[in-house]
């Protein structure tokens, strides 16, 4: 028993000759947002607000596909979501299709907590978020240099995309793209705290040349997240793949019904059920347990947990 925070910055077909730059600034980003999110659980935060703190930080870091890094829809449109998941009280909230709001989670967490809802998208959301007065700006912030060339990238090819699909942009292209980033990733956390309160949050920009309106499974409950008293578990891949394996809920149904560890819960849902090479998750259960599978080549995760264990991978 005692504390345990996890956190991911997306799954996915990463090279693992991925060049040092571009390396680097997510493993740094992944190590300041895991120390933010300890020193919250250590100051006694209740897990709610450390998932949401780290998501925020993730969500204002444009190396990951969420907030200000968000990929584009086959309009050059950004539509961001999130959502966010109590363990206890099974309170949770969602969003979608956000054009200008600068911390999706935030609006998710305001969501479950404002209104009588769970799930606010498009117009309602925008007009949901000026009213409770949460920072907006204008939608060209969230587009990107970056973005505008994967984007190019998955027209050519025809394809809607993971953010990490190969083929990656040519170094030559690639250096001409200020900061020069090609892998980014959902984000997402989970959190318990020493008395086994868990909580979930997990934001994205979706999928590169998505459809406008599609909606993936991070904002859907159950699919990219969810907690309940067992778990709390955020997923990352393939939205379609893990909507269709329920994957967050699987793991806590595993737990709750069958009464097995939350590693063997998660491994059995990534292994056996999500299509390999579609799926990721970070999940802590009340006791303090970790575990961050994945059937993509890596995922970008980070973990830490009372014990003083550490770590931050990517493949
Ligand atoms: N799961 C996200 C989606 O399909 C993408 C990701 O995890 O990178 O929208």
């Amino acid at each position: 028993m005692g504390w345990a925070i996890a956190l991911h910055g997306g799954a996915g077909d990463i090279p693992r000759d991925l060049p040092q730059q571009r390396r680097q600034p997510r493993e740094a980003a992944l190590r300041h947002c895991l120390e933010i999110g300890v020193a919250a659980i250590k100051a006694n935060k209740s897990p709610l607000d450390v998932v949401e703190l780290v998501v925020r930080e993730l969500e204002n870091i444009p190396c990951f596909n969420a907030g200000r890094g968000s990929v584009l829809t086959n309009s050059g449109t950004v539509e961001m979501e999130a959502s966010i998941m109590d363990g206890n009280t099974k309170r949770c909230g969602a969003v979608s299709g956000l054009t200008t709001v600068v911390n999706a989670v935030s609006l998710a967490r305001l969501v479950m907590e404002k209104t009588p809802h769970i799930y606010l998208a498009f117009e309602g959301a925008e007009a949901f978020a000026r009213e409770q007065g949460v920072e907006t700006v204008d939608t060209s912030h969230f587009i990107t240099p970056e973005n505008i060339e994967r984007l190019k990238q998955a027209k050519e090819a025809n394809r809607v995309q993971i953010d990490y699909t190969q083929p990656m942009p040519k170094v030559e292209k690639e250096e001409t793209i200020p900061n020069g980033d090609s892998q980014i990733g959902t984000v997402g956390c989970v959190a318990v705290d020493g008395n086994g309160n868990l909580a979930t949050a997990t934001s994205t920009g979706g999928l590169v040349n998505k459809m406008v309106g599609r909606i993936g499974d991070t904002p859907v409950i159950g699919a990219g997240t969810y907690a309940n008293r067992f778990c709390a578990v955020s997923a990352t891949g393939k939205g379609e793949a893990i909507i269709r394996a329920t994957v967050a809920r699987d793991v806590a149904a595993l737990m709750e019904y069958k009464g097995i560890s939350l590693e063997e819960a998660a491994d059995y849902v990534i292994q056996e059920c999500a299509p390999k090479g579609t799926a990721g998750l970070v999940a802590v259960s009340a006791t303090g347990e970790v575990t961050m599978p994945f059937n993509t080549t890596g995922m970008f995760r980070a973990c830490a947990t009372e014990d003083g264990h550490r770590e931050v991978e990517i493949w």
